[in-house]
């Protein structure tokens, strides 16, 4: 290792507009491990294992939030477009955009702010904050 700091040293902008196009749309993953199962299930008042047969399926990596049929994420509310559970989500939503696959190069940066219209845009995330949720899961 060179030691050298990555393209996005400076730090990068994001102010999320709420609108809810990142938890709908294409099919995809929402990871969930067995803590966050717990904190769910318990904010929903419900059994552990009702709330996994009900709202997660199986991976090939960690368990994932199921979706609706036209691929929303089943928390997001499809009146509002906000979580329904959003003070205990997961930390793949809690860590989005500073996912390793959006950090790679400029390019894959460049790629979620053209879909996310809260990236490139309000305060500065510093190298450190990036770099303490980029740690937090590998998405
Ligand atoms: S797409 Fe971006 S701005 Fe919209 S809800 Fe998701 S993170 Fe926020
Ligand atoms: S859990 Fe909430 S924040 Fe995460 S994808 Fe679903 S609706 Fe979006």
């Amino acid at each position: 290792m060179s030691g050298r700091k990555p393209w996005y040293s400076t730090g990068l902008r994001f102010s999320c507009t709420g609108c809810g196009y990142c938890c709908s749309g294409q099919p995809g993953y929402v990871y969930v491990n067995e803590e966050e199962i717990g904190r769910i299930a318990q904010y929903l008042g419900m059994k552990v294992n009702e709330f996994v047969s009900r709202f997660t399926r199986e991976t090939h990596r960690e368990r994932s939030l199921i979706e609706r049929p036209n691929g929303d994420c089943v928390f997001l509310d499809p009146v509002l477009r906000s979580c329904q559970i959003y003070p205990i989500r997961p930390r793949q939503c809690r860590t989005f955009p500073f996912w390793n696959s959006n950090l790679r190069r400029p390019k894959d940066w460049n790629d979620v702010c053209r879909t996310c219209p809260g990236c490139g845009k309000g305060p500065v995330f510093s190298y450190e904050t990036i770099e303490e949720l980029r740690g937090r899961i590998d998405i």
